[in-house]
């Protein structure tokens, strides 16, 4: 089903998502659509067209049913079932990933870490052992691993996307600088670039107040 809809609906989703889980977590039952349009700062044409590429959810005169909506939304994102992931790379930036809890309690489930340095191989975060790179193909062909964030230097993350890929993981949380040059048949990439959006926000000051 997900082939049709555009890249763009995929996107506002994870925010419907997160308001309803908000809502939820303050008792909200049922909201019109008049009341999470001005919540979310949306039309309410909008969040209609939206949610009817999945069929729609509200009710003419009812609104939305706030656990229905939020629990539909969780499966069109895949939230329904649990993701392994393992990161490469525990510096500054795969330690905070790895350290961030949230994650687990959508669904995302931190099974391993690997690193080339030996000063900190063997070191556990949060109970789970930083491993060596010589283990990482016996780990991938022995358990299932749903998801690779790659957070080290860019210089080899392209070889290691490359031998992932080979062993079987099929999503790469891509956060090394670099465009990894991978066959779309075998595997879906996300790229995460937090100074794109610095650089947004650079624009956005520019435009606005200078
Ligand atoms: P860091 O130097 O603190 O950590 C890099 C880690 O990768 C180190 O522990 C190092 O031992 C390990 N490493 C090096 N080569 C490796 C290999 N071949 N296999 C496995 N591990 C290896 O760097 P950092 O600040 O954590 O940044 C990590 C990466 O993430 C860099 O590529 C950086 O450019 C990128 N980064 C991206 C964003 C973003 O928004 N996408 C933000 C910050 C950093």
């Amino acid at each position: 089903m997900n082939k049709e809809i555009s890249q763009a609906v995929i996107r506002r989703m994870p925010r419907y998502y997160r308001y309803l889980g908000e809502l939820l977590e303050s008792g909200v039952e049922r909201i019109s659509s008049g009341d999470l349009s001005r919540l979310m700062k949306v039309t309410a044409s909008q969040i209609r067209q939206d949610l009817n590429n999945f069929g729609g959810f509200g009710q003419q005169g009812y609104g939305y049913n706030v656990p229905y909506l939020y629990d539909e939304i969780g499966k069109i994102l895949g939230l329904n079932q649990t993701h392994n992931i393992i990161i490469i790379g525990v510096g500054n930036l795969g330690l905070a990933i790895a350290n961030y809890m949230k994650f687990e309690k959508l669904g995302f489930k931190l099974v391993a870490l690997f690193d080339i340095n030996p000063n900190i191989i063997g070191q556990e975060v949060r109970g789970i052992k930083i491993r060596s790179m010589e283990e990482l193909e016996d780990f991938c062909r022995n358990n299932a691993v749903d998801i690779a964030a790659l957070t080290m230097p860019k210089a080899t993350a392209d070889n290691i996307a490359h031998h992932l890929v080979e062993m079987g993981v099929h999503a790469i949380w891509n956060f090394a600088h670099v465009d990894l040059d991978l066959p779309d048949e075998s595997v879906v990439v996300e790229n995460v670039h937090l100074s794109d959006s610095l650089m947004q926000l650079s624009y956005n000051i520019t435009k606005n107040f200078k």
